[in-house]
């Protein structure tokens, strides 16, 4: 095994890409995006990926079309007014960056979490335009959020703050225009008042304008399931092209939310043993395997914390407070939630205990390092733009059931979002492979995705 040290910053400054005209355009988008650096590293990801493509396809290198690609069609910064139960009056920032549309509508969650920006929502909604490529599902690419704390409020307050930001933001969606769906704190209850205001300020029954919505009025089967569901189909398929399997295998996953326990229901499902969780305070090591329906009951009904769930479960679990969930040695790591929470320093210690496989749940929770550590040890990598697509996948499945008029069985739609996912990991290792790096999904799902939505802006002129 190589010996591995973490070595470069967190964002390089300059793209280790051959071609020099894409290490100006990436001086380029620095300069012209200034302090958005998450934004910077989701681009500078994608732009190291496509040396190889410009020389093969002349067509992609013409001027102008990668400076259209990482420039937003538009973006959409508003006030979000609201009141608190005492009557205090608070004031957030509301966002909606419509990233591309050459594919179809723009298509993206909604992220309420007081780290969200303008450049946090770039990134999302720059990687959503390959994921949602991927798919081959006719998506573009957008996101939107706020800085908005929905921990702690009540439901009035959330459903206040949620009249208010749609009461903004309904002018730009539409069902064939701009189609939001949930993302970090953003779920069924918040998908629920946003579609509720929607409906009063519109007074049309546009189904298809959100998904995500509950099953009784418009919702799909299996959405809610499906990020967590498709990034462990993603893992299984990479493990089974490695000639090996889920089947009795230890996994770790970071994060509770919904990506988090819809990772741990399907990994069991399929042999895995889970032994952790984790949230913003720290994590849990369960040896005899997450008690998901606890889990379910202090995430999800009581909103409360994975240290609640360390004390309700006894002996079984040891809660490490602010420790990182990858000092445990497992052989497939699930990061399920959020951006860089998994550094070169967590990709060391993975690597030592053996780990066989990581596959990112959540969107883009790997550093560029980790993620050149992961390669150089020959460890699986699924990226989040193909593996956790599987969300965006059957929200895709729910417009499409919306404009129908009809619902689909849950049988029905999990077999969909297999096959979805099993053709995603197919095209993104059948591209690495044809590009000379076999194994290389992110390469793969880059360039893949590139070539889908860049063909697609080619053949619809300059706009
Ligand atoms: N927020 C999810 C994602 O990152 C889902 C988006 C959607 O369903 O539109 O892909």
């Amino acid at each position: 095994m190589p010996i591995l040290t973490p070595e470069a910053p967190a964002v390089p400054a300059v793209p280790r890409a051959r071609n020099s005209r894409l290490k100006d355009l990436y001086a380029e988008i620095q300069r012209r995006n200034p302090g958005e650096s998450e934004f910077h590293q989701a681009v500078h990801e994608v732009l190291v990926s496509l040396a190889p493509v410009l020389e093969r396809h002349p067509e992609f290198a013409e001027p102008g079309l990668i400076e259209r690609l990482t420039e937003p069609e538009r973006q959409i910064i508003f006030r979000v007014p609201w009141q608190d139960d005492s009557g205090t009056t608070h004031v957030n920032r509301g966002f909606r960056v419509e990233f591309n549309s050459a594919l179809g509508p723009y298509k993206g969650g909604l992220r309420f979490h007081p780290s969200v920006d303008l450049g946090v929502v770039k990134f999302l909604g720059f990687e959503q335009i390959f994921k949602n490529a991927l798919t081959g599902l006719g998506i573009g690419g957008g996101k939107g959020g706020s800085d908005f704390a929905p921990r702690g409020r009540s439901d009035a307050e959330v459903m206040r703050f949620c009249q208010s930001f749609m009461t903004e933001l309904h002018r730009h969606l539409g069902e064939h225009t701009d189609v939001p769906a949930g993302d970090i704190g953003v779920g069924g209850r918040e998908i629920g008042y946003l579609f509720g205001q929607y409906r009063r300020i519109t007074n049309r029954w546009e189904s298809g304008v959100l998904t995500g919505k509950g099953t009784a009025w418009g919702g799909s089967a299996v959405r809610t399931q499906a990020t967590g569901y498709g990034n462990v189909l993603f893992a299984a398929r990479m493990l089974e092209a490695r000639g090996t399997s889920f089947e009795g295998s230890r996994v770790s996953v970071s994060g509770s939310g919904n990506v988090a326990l819809h990772s741990i229901a399907k990994a069991r499902e399929l042999g895995a043993q889970v032994i952790t969780a984790s949230d913003s305070g720290g994590y849990v090591l369960d040896e005899k395997g997450i008690d998901l329906p606890l889990l379910q009951q202090i995430k999800e009904t009581e909103r409360g914390r994975i240290s609640d769930y360390a004390q309700r479960r006894g002996a079984a679990a040891r809660y490490v407070p602010n420790g990182s969930v990858w000092d445990v040695p497992v052989d497939v790591a699930l990061p399920s939630a959020t951006q860089n929470e998994l550094d070169a320093t967590a990709a060391v210690t993975l690597v030592r205990n053996g780990v066989r496989a990581v596959s990112e749940g959540a969107n883009m929770p790997a550093t560029p390092e980790a993620v050149r550590m992961l390669h150089q040890a020959g460890v699986a990598f699924g990226p989040g733009k193909a593996a956790n697509a599987g969300g965006v996948a059957v929200s895709a499945l729910e417009m499409r059931q919306n404009a129908g008029r009809e619902t689909w069985p849950f049988a029905e739609v999990e077999k969909r979002l297999a096959d979805l996912m099993h053709g995603i990991h197919d095209t993104c290792a059948g591209t690495a492979e044809a590009y000379g790096s076999p194994g290389n999904y992110a390469l793969g799902a880059n360039i893949a995705g590139f070539e889908r939505v860049t063909a697609a802006m080619l053949a619809q002129g300059v706009v």
